[in-house]
């Protein structure tokens, strides 16, 4: 392990959590030498339209699936915050109770990375941690928008430097192709995929009959 403490930090709605989630924080952990992941379930996502699942459904979901997993732990701040979901507001809570020796490390999808400057004050984030992201299915590396691009040239680096934040790597896993996109429309169809899931999530959405078709839609 580096000797600075690594802290992986992996938000998202998880409507639901998936195997292609685990599977980033795993490969995250591994090749970045993460002390620790946080998975960090949104509250009120200002970007993402809402399914229909309540977000105390959606944290108890990451909760089944992440269980006693060793350097895994449910961090449930956004959830418990009133108001939208800024991570630059998590990055700060967060270094003002861990200190400002740890380095953080907010773990992205290629998708959102493509996504970064729609973030609120996104230039900040780097004020506050490392960005360490990886290809994800469709979603390119390469050709990003200028806005990324330029924070790319100023703070891309091969790999993480002994700072407790400032850059942004690229880190490689095997691809996991799913998205709670499609995930959530499968289960209205009524289709089971268990590949997909884990159980107790698999389990936790029949019990409470989430993501089903409205009554009456086909
Ligand atoms: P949706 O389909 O609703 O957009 P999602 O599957 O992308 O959902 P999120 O909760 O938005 O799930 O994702 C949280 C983080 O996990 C993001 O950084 C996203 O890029 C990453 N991620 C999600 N699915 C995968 C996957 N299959 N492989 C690698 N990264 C993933």
């Amino acid at each position: 392990m580096a000797a600075r403490r690594r802290i992986g930090l992996l938000g998202g709605t998880f409507d639901p959590i998936h195997v292609g989630h685990l599977a980033l924080a795993r490969a995250a952990r591994e090749v970045l030498l993460l002390d620790e992941v946080r998975f960090i379930p949104t509250g009120q996502s200002w970007q993402k339209s809402g399914s229909g699942v309540d977000a105390a459904a959606r944290l108890e979901m990451v909760r089944l699936a992440v269980g006693p997993t060793p350097g895994f732990v449910v961090d449930d701040r956004e959830v418990r915050r009133a108001g939208a979901s800024y991570t630059i507001d998590t990055l700060i809570e967060l270094r003002a109770e861990l200190g400002p020796e740890p380095a953080l490390v907010l773990v992205l999808g290629s998708d959102q990375l493509r996504n970064l400057a729609t973030w609120h004050r996104y230039r900040e984030l780097l004020d506050h941690a490392h960005i360490a992201a990886t290809q994800r299915g469709t979603h390119p590396l390469a050709t990003l928008d200028a806005p990324v691009e330029a924070l790319l040239a100023a703070h891309g680096r091969d790999a993480l430097p002994d700072a407790p934040a400032g850059a942004i790597v690229y880190f490689r896993m095997a691809p996991v192709p799913v998205s709670a996109t499609a995930l959530r429309e499968r289960l209205a169809r009524g289709e089971r995929p268990a590949e997909l899931l884990p159980p107790a999530v698999l389990d936790y959405i029949e019990r409470h009959r989430l993501y089903r078709a409205a009554a009456g839609s086909p």
